[in-house]
């Protein structure tokens, strides 16, 4: 028998939902929530899904102080025959509890927890949204709530699941972004905390992001922080090159998040016979590649955007015209596919999607 929660407290009342047209990103939330406790004395406890609704903490929890926190990022997707797709679910927890290893925290039952977010759904179904590019973002995360000062693993923690309606990204059809390689600052180092979902790795990111738009760029590209000299993310995406018929994507290093999408990118160009290869890629090979000719695409992966096309690169006073700000036709046939294949429209060869029922 699959795991089922111990119990659904109905909200009192529910909200209006949102128009389609009118979702932007991660400001809307449903009705409901799923919640669990941990204590090392009872481990994962009380599945339940309860109204949304404020978290109650004690102001000396670690959370607070030290930042112990995990989250993963995921949607549903509404298909033309009104159905629910999850796309790879099992990596997400599969990835919480790699964050959670890296940040001392308790492993969750990874299918449990699936099964305890798909009654979730099932109450919510209601809320994901069926106009083309919209979805149902998912936000699993745990938080570290023991009260305590110490500087200790908490010895408790929750977990929660929100979920929020979301526009389509590209509002008038897909566009190339413009990219900044940031110079000064680095988002993760070596044998530090890159590689997790955790709340750290994003705030220090803010201050570099915000330069950037002020500047007219809509997200920075990361260098290695050793030697500032390979290229890392960009924004919170992973990033391909193609590069004379050769698709590149930086070599996961310890400091780099393992993207869903990415991985799901590298196995969809394999399995239709376009070279790819994960290897250190430094900007100034980048550059040089394009003084060649021979730099055709980039572009970055992430569930959010599922795919964004690269159309300009700006490092230390020079910038790229990457295909003449066009998109690419791999960039393309990649976006296609994964958002067909997300949203039921492109038959699945690869069994991803899960359908929730
Ligand atoms: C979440 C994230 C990604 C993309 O991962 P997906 O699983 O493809 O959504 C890439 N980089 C960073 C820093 C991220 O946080």
């Amino acid at each position: 028998m699959s795991a089922t929660v111990v119990e659904i407290v109905k909200a009192s009342y529910l909200k209006t939902k949102p128009n389609d047209e009118t979702l932007g990103f991660g400001r809307t939330f449903t009705d409901h929530m799923l919640v669990m406790d941990y204590s090392v004395a009872t481990g994962w406890t009380h599945p339940r899904i309860t109204p949304y609704e404020p978290i109650t903490l004690d102001p000396a929890a670690v959370i607070f102080h030290y930042g112990q926190t995990a989250f993963e990022g995921m949607k549903a997707y509404r298909t033309d025959d009104n159905r629910i797709l999850l796309f790879r679910p099992e990596k997400n927890f599969q990835r919480l509890n790699a964050s959670c290893e890296r940040l001392s925290m308790p492993a969750v039952d990874e299918a449990e927890v699936l099964e305890y977010l798909k009654q979730l759904l099932i109450v919510e179904q209601d809320w994901v949204p069926s106009s083309p590019g919209t979805s149902l973002y998912i936000r699993p995360f745990i938080i570290a709530t023991e009260a305590f000062l110490g500087l200790a693993a908490s010895k408790e923690y929750k977990l929660v699941v929100i979920l929020s309606p979301v526009g389509s990204y590209y509002q008038n059809g897909i566009q190339p972004i413009s990219i900044k390689v940031e110079e000064h600052y680095t988002r993760a180092a070596r044998g530090g905390t890159g590689a997790a979902k955790t709340a750290g790795n994003y705030c220090a990111t803010f201050n570099a992001q915000t330069k950037a738009a002020q500047e007219g760029y809509s997200q920075v590209l990361w260098l290695d922080a050793n030697e500032k000299k390979y290229v890392e993310e960009v924004g919170s995406s992973n990033v391909f090159f193609k590069i004379n018929g050769e698709v590149i994507t930086p070599e996961l290093n310890g400091s780099i998040l393992p993207g869903i999408t990415r991985l799901s990118v590298i196995e969809m160009l394999r399995s239709w016979g376009i070279p790819v290869v994960e290897r250190k890629v430094s900007i100034e090979e980048i550059f040089r590649y394009d003084d060649e000719g021979l730099l055709e695409e980039v572009f970055g992966t992430g569930t959010a955007a599922v795919i964004s096309p690269i159309g300009e690169l700006e490092w230390q006073g020079r910038k790229l015209h990457i295909n003449d700000h066009q998109i690419g036709e791999v960039t393309q046939k990649l976006y296609d596919t994964l958002t067909g294949i997300q949203t039921g429209k492109v038959t699945d060869p690869y069994n991803w999607t899960v359908e929730v029922k």
